[in-house]
C-alpha cells in the first residue's frame, strides 16, 4: 500500500474545509408549535407534488421521522439511491449532502431532484477537486479507478467503480482477485481498512472525513472501563487505531445490523449521532454511546455531527418544496460517464 500525500495534504484540507463552514449559515431551531406547522405544509406539499423525502442516517431526527411518516426512507447512501431509483414519485427530496442529490440524479435522470440547501458537502468532496483527481488518475493509467459514493459526479466520472461502505471490501477483493492493482480515493482511512481486509494493492488518495477522525482510540478505551459489558461500533472513516479498538466495523446499516444482533446491553458507537435515531429504534433495550472524539476543533462545530448534514432542517425543505429550489443538475456527458460507474456498484450488489 502507498500514500501519495504530494496530492492534498490534511494541512490544505483542513483550511479548506474551515473556510467553507465559516461562509455558511444554520437555520435556528423551531418551537414545538413551530415544528408541527412546518411539518403539516411538507406532509401537504409532498401529496401535491407527487415528491418523496430520501434521507440520510445522519440528518436530523425530525426530518428522519418526518421521512418515516410519509413513505419516504432513511437509509445509507447505497439504499437511498437505491430507493430513489425505484420509487414512483416525481419528484425526490434528497436530505443529506450534495454527492448524494448527485447520485440520485444520475441514477433517476427523468426525475426532479431537490435538496434542502446545495451548500451541505463534505470533507470527502471538498479534499478531492476533479482536476486535481484526474491529474493523479493520469499518472497511474495501470490502476483501476476504485472512488467512494462520497464524491462529485466529476469524479465519478474518471472511476470505473463507485463503492459505499458497505460494499467497498467486496468490490476491492473481487478486483484483487482478477490481479487488479487499485487506484483508491478519498478517504484514506476507509482506504486502509479496505486494504488490510483484502489485501490488495492499494493507492490511496489522502482525504478525510472530518467528523468520523476526530473520535479517539484512548477515549474509548477508557470508556469500556466505565462500560466493561459495552461492545465497540466503528464506522471505517475513523483512524486506524479506532478501529482497532472496534468489536464491529462497518457502514451504517451495518452497525444498526450489529446493534441488534450483539446480545451487549450497552453500545458505544463510534460515527455521527444522527444515528442514534434508527439505533435507538432497532435496540430500544439498550443503551448507545457516543464514542468520545478529540474536542471540538477548529473544522468541527459540534463532534459527532456532521456539520454540512446539520444544514437541512425543517425550514429549509419546506422552502425546496414550495419554489421548487435546490434543485440538482448533472451535465449530461458527466452524467453518462459516472452512471457506468455507480451501474457496476449496483449490479454488483445485486448478485452478491
Ligand atoms: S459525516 Fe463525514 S463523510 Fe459523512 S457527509 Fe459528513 S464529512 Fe462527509
Amino acid at each position: 500500500m502507498r500514500q501519495d500525500l504530494s496530492i492534498q495534504s490534511s494541512d490544505d484540507l483542513s483550511l479548506k474545509v474551515k473556510e467553507y463552514l465559516e461562509k455558511v449559515s444554520v437555520d435556528e431551531p423551531l418551537s414545538a408549535d413551530q415544528q408541527n406547522i412546518v411539518r403539516q405544509q411538507i406532509k401537504q406539499l409532498l401529496i401535491d407534488k407527487n415528491a418523496v423525502i430520501v434521507a440520510h442516517y445522519y440528518t436530523d431526527p425530525l426530518i428522519q421521522a418526518l421521512a418515516e411518516e410519509t413513505g419516504g426512507v432513511v437509509a445509507d447512501s447505497l439504499e437511498m439511491a437505491r430507493f430513489g431509483s425505484r420509487h414512483d414519485a416525481d419528484t425526490l427530496i434528497v436530505v443529506g449532502v450534495k454527492f448524494m442529490g448527485e447520485t440520485a440524479k444520475i441514477l433517476t435522470p427523468n426525475k426532479t431532484v431537490l435538496m434542502p440547501t446545495l451548500e451541505a458537502t463534505c470533507s470527502l468532496d471538498v479534499g478531492c477537486p476533479a482536476d486535481e483527481f484526474n491529474a493523479f488518475c493520469d499518472q497511474h493509467p495501470d490502476r483501476t479507478v476504485v472512488v467512494y459514493a462520497n464524491t462529485s459526479a466529476q469524479v465519478k466520472a474518471r472511476a470505473d467503480w463507485v463503492v459505499t461502505s458497505s460494499i467497498a471490501v467486496d468490490v476491492v477483493d473481487h478486483l484483487d482477485s482478477l490481479g487488479e492493482k487499485i487506484l483508491w480515493a478519498p478517504d484514506k482511512y476507509l482506504g486502509s481498512y479496505v486494504q488490510k481486509q483484502t489485501g490488495a494493492d492499494v493507492l490511496m488518495w489522502d482525504g478525510s472525513c472530518i467528523v468520523h477522525e476526530e473520535f479517539k482510540a484512548k477515549g474509548i478505551t477508557d470508556l469500556q472501563k466505565v462500560y466493561p459489558e459495552s461492545a465497540v461500533l466503528v464506522h471505517p472513516e475513523s483512524p486506524q487505531s479506532v478501529v482497532e479498538v472496534a468489536d464491529v466495523v462497518g457502514s451504517t446499516s451495518q452497525l444498526i445490523a450489529a446493534a441488534k444482533d450483539l446480545p451487549n446491553k450497552q453500545l458505544i458507537v463510534a460515527t455521527d449521532q444522527g444515528i442514534f435515531y434508527k439505533m435507538q429504534q432497532a435496540v430500544p433495550e439498550k443503551e448507545l454511546i457516543i464514542a468520545p472524539t478529540g474536542g471540538s476543533g477548529a473544522t468541527c462545530r459540534s463532534c459527532a455531527n456532521c456539520p454540512w448534514m446539520g444544514m437541512n432542517s425543517l425550514q429549509n425543505l419546506l422552502s425546496c418544496l414550495q419554489d421548487g429550489s435546490g434543485e440538482i443538475h448533472v451535465d449530461s456527458d458527466v452524467a453518462n460517464l459516472a452512471t457506468t460507474a455507480l451501474d457496476r456498484m449496483m449490479s454488483f450488489k445485486a448478485n452478491s
